[in-house]
């Protein structure tokens, strides 16, 4: 049977390294969210920062303060909290000197809708303890009140000397400015797609307010942008005609991205393509949490998103194989879970006990094909036994094979060796320390 198909050709090596490739570098202006002398900048050439939001509610000022803290331990530079009625605006201060109590300077930022202009000029202790406002130009009135409301706004952040966001949202996008665009568009010669003029009037509604706020007297730097829409495609399109258009800092989310593996895989697309264009100063993951799941999840995932673009270093990372048909037994999916919770829930010691521990590889593989390779990439590894192979999980430790371990107490022996290698290398008289 002679053979009839068709042999692919393959080119031949351009004779060029395949060099590695990084997020491109978008330069936006720097601003400066301060509480005290914590200072975070975003923008310019500040670190992407993470941001999460309460979901408590804020007139309960101690459950407020409980969450802002777990979110500010688990990694958000900064937290925004709803600020909806007056009684919560009441609660602000209370809650930012809770905070301050607890040892906890993450700058607060006042999410407001609707009534922001009333609450920040009658409560000036809520204008104060906050560090930031968020101002949603679609939601500040309407009519002849929609520019009086937002000025007032404005001249709350220049009195307090506070930065502001600009934050379009497509769910509450101002609608006479749609309309008025949406008949603008009718006379067009060719009209666009109804989709492009809604992506039009979000950027129009963010860069006109920034401009508005810019004329009222805000340093452009300490104006934010942000055109949050919930579908992956919209908000990378929306984004890089916004970055485009303007050199604020941009507040990057996935809005309503929805719960669990959906919105953690919505929100990574989406950041990550965006991010990797050197698109969004500061982050936030809008995670709806599952039942029983921790308000932080959000900012583990932020974090995460940002870790595996190569763009921040927050906690140890451990790489452990997917198991397949050769592992028979859970041990190593346990193993595996229990170094990453470990290595996570001692970090806020750690950062302060282990500068640099963040920088470390850990390895858990769940047999021979790949366990001793990826083990001696990491700086400390475990190649637990496969179905079939001799019980025994040989750890390295700077890519040499330091020890074999045995027995039913491999987990808890594996943990002390890598809390015994963190101290040696970064704590006060380790390597780290030394070579730094
Ligand atoms: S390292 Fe071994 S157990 Fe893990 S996925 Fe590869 S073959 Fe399977």
């Amino acid at each position: 049977m002679s053979d009839t198909r068709e042999i692919p050709t393959y080119p031949c090596a351009s004779g060029n390294a395949i060099l590695p490739v990084a997020p491109r570098p978008r330069r936006s202006r720097q601003a400066r969210v301060v509480w005290g002398p914590r200072v975070v900048t975003v923008g310019g050439d500040a670190p992407v920062r993470v941001q999460s939001m309460t979901n408590t509610d804020t007139e309960d000022a101690v459950a407020t303060a409980i969450q802002v803290k777990e979110l500010a331990q688990a990694g958000s530079e900064v937290v925004r909290i709803t600020v909806n009625t007056p009684e919560a605006a009441q609660q602000v201060p209370y809650i930012r000197e809770q905070l301050d109590r607890m040892g906890v300077d993450v700058p607060l930022i006042g999410d407001f809708h609707y009534n922001g202009h009333r609450l920040l000029t009658e409560y000036p202790g809520c204008a104060e303890a906050l560090s930031k406002y968020r101002i949603n130009p679609g939601n500040v009135g309407k009519g002849d009140k929609h520019d009086r409301q937002f000025s007032q706004m404005v001249e709350a952040a220049l009195r307090w000397d506070k930065p502001v966001r600009i934050g379009v949202n497509w769910g509450s996008l101002d609608q006479e400015l749609l309309a008025r665009m949406m008949d603008e568009n009718s006379l067009r010669p060719e009209p666009w797609e109804a989709k492009s003029v809604m992506y039009e009037a979000l950027v129009t509604s963010a860069v006109d307010s920034a401009r508005r706020a810019v004329e009222l007297g805000m340093d452009p730097a300490q104006v934010l942008l942000s055109c949050k829409v919930s579908g992956v495609q919209d908000l990378i399109a929306v984004y890089r005609e916004l970055a485009s258009r303007c050199d604020h800092p941009l507040h990057l989310g996935l809005t309503e991205a929805g719960m669990g593996a959906k919105g953690t895989v919505a929100s990574s697309v989406a950041l990550g393509i965006l991010l990797q264009e050197g698109i969004g100063d500061t982050i936030r993951v809008s995670l709806t949490p599952q039942p029983g799941e921790a308000r932080t999840q959000e900012v583990v995932v932020a974090s995460e998103i940002l870790q595996s673009l190569g763009l921040r270093v927050f906690v140890p990372s451990v790489t452990a194989c997917p198991g397949c048909g050769r592992t028979t037994s859970t041990t190593f999916q346990e193993l595996a879970k229990q170094i990453d919770d470990f290595l996570r829930m001692q970090m806020p010691v750690w950062r302060k006990r282990y500068p640099g521990v963040e920088h470390l590889k850990v390895a858990v593989m769940g047999c021979i094909v790949n366990g001793p390779g990826e083990s001696k990439h990491a700086d400390i590894g475990i190649s637990l036994p496969g179905t079939g192979e001799a019980p025994a999980a040989p750890v390295f430790i700077d890519g040499e094979k330091a020890l074999t371990l045995r027995g039913a107490g491999i987990a808890t022996e594996f943990q002390q060796i890598v809390e015994t290698y963190i101290e040696k290398r970064f704590g006060a008289h380790g390597s780290h320390q030394a070579a730094a």
